[in-house]
């Protein structure tokens, strides 16, 4: 029996992690800083979900996309949008067969961590105007007080007028911040029974916003007219007007490259933003497939997926019925659930990369990399894989032996985050699950998820636009 040879076995038999930069050519190498360029343009428009939707109809409308509710029939290689109360936006590019057979189907969500204003946000203390903050989804409270933060959204006036509020993107416009004590007077535990000084509580989270009063004597709280005064006669907005608003407050800082070799990008948002443009430019350059392909921008996805811009909200349903009137010529709702059942879908979502200054809150034989490719999560969830959908073996054997046919397309092979009994998380993969879609959660490893900023690197970005463009053609 001829001799064994161990090394060719080990590669033939052994899973090989691979980093992209090593795997590419130069010319493969120089597509990815390309395509990063539009993806940072997009991030710095992209800061609230409204703005997320209306970046990306400009985009679906320049490659030829339609508004849905002007259309009378579709056919195979139409491309058509439809949008939700400003939040979402579901695209569409028609298959050469019938709706019937079912979809593939992308479904970022375009919300992402930030500090929304309280309902009646405005106060005076210590001769300082303050606006309340309430933060939305799983933020590190002590990453937000001390860095510049923009105010952004929209004001609903009694006389009908929506205000459009944006203030400290551009460099001479003024910024907003939370304080945060000097270490001085914050040795280990001296204000209270916080021993962390890392610490910082959600109703210390209050934006300074002005310190000039009026020059009254009567009026009591002076700063906090004079900020009234201002918001009045720019904007003609008065107190009660902060209560019938959407207002945020996120960080200023543009998306930048990061590390000397520029291979980093360090932005707000990118959760899960980057997997929102890497879903919308791969449906604008994707070939008609045989099957329709949908893109379904969802909403509220940080705070747990309840509401009516969420992938909770059928909207889904009464997107993929105008679809399925406009195409097979049948609208009714138990042909939309026949036509889930026969579709697949890929939940695009950021998961945490592997960081090295803390490994131990890792699995590092079941954690993703920065610089390796497409992150395919077989499952999220907590410990004991509790509220995760767990996709079906098959389905994830099926995407890796599609991706396999490209050799520019890497990925790398998770599931859970973090630790078990330690970690976790969830994404929309279960609700889709439930409605009987076939789904796998698959998009770019993060650092520094749901910081102010967050890190991604461009190999994956653009590993992640190949796969999502393939899914869809396949
Ligand atoms: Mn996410
Ligand atoms: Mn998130």
């Amino acid at each position: 029996m001829p001799k064994t040879n161990y090394k060719n076995l080990e590669k033939k038999l052994t899973l090989q992690k691979r980093n992209a930069w090593e795997v590419w050519d130069d010319k493969t190498k120089q597509s990815a800083f390309k395509f990063s360029e539009g993806y940072k343009k997009f991030l710095n428009q992209s800061k609230t979900e409204r703005e997320a939707v209306a970046a990306s109809i400009e985009l679906a409308k320049q490659a030829g996309f339609k508004d849905m509710a002007g259309v009378k029939s579709l056919k195979a290689g139409d491309k058509v949008y439809a949008v939700n109360r400003g939040k979402n936006l579901f695209l569409a590019k028609v298959g050469k067969k019938p709706l019937a057979q079912g979809f593939n189907m992308l479904m970022p969500h375009i919300d992402s961590p930030h500090l929304d204003l309280k309902v009646m946000p405005l106060y005076e203390d210590e001769n300082l105007a303050f606006l309340k903050t309430h933060y939305y989804g799983g933020i590190k409270k002590y990453q937000w007080p001390t860095i510049a933060l923009a105010l952004r959204g929209q004001v609903y006036l009694e006389n009908g007028k929506k205000v459009e509020i944006n203030i400290g993107e551009k460099d001479s416009d003024p910024v907003f911040m939370i304080t945060d004590l000097l270490p001085h007077v914050d040795r280990h535990g001296a204000t209270d029974s916080r021993v962390k000084s890392k610490e910082v509580l959600g109703e210390e989270l209050n934006l300074v916003v002005g310190s000039i009063p009026v020059k009254d004597e009567k009026i009591k709280e002076k700063v906090k007219l004079a900020v009234l005064e201002y918001l009045w006669n720019e904007y003609g907005i008065k107190e009660v007007d902060l209560a019938s608003a959407e207002l945020r407050a996120v960080p200023c800082e543009k998306a930048r490259d990061l590390g000397f070799d520029r291979s980093l990008i360090s932005a707000f948002g990118q959760d899960d933003l980057v997997c929102a443009y890497t879903a919308l430019t791969g449906a604008l350059d994707s070939r008609v497939g045989d099957k329709t392909q949908i893109i379904a921008m969802v909403d509220r996805e940080e705070i747990g997926s309840t509401g009516n811009t969420s992938v909770n909200s059928n909207f889904l349903e009464t997107f993929v019925s105008d679809l399925s009137e406009l195409v097979d010529g049948e609208d009714d709702l138990d042909q939309v659930y026949k036509i889930f059942s026969k579709s697949r879908a890929i939940s695009a979502d950021v998961t945490a990369g592997l960081d090295p200054d803390y490994k131990d809150a890792f699995d590092v034989r079941n954690t993703c990399r920065l610089g390796f490719g497409l992150a395919i999560e077989k499952y999220t969830g907590h410990g004991g894989k509790l509220g995760t959908s767990d996709a079906s073996g098959e389905f994830l054997r099926e995407l890796m032996t599609l991706f396999n046919k490209n050799k520019s397309i890497i990925y790398q092979l998770s599931g859970g985050m973090g630790k078990i009994d330690k970690g976790g998380g969830g994404t929309i993969a279960k609700y889709l699950a439930n409605r009987n879609l076939e789904v796998i959660d698959a998009g770019v490893p993060l650092f520094n998820m749901h910081a102010p900023l967050e890190i991604s690197s461009k190999a994956d970005v653009f590993c992640v636009y190949l796969a999502y463009k393939a899914f869809l053609e396949n």
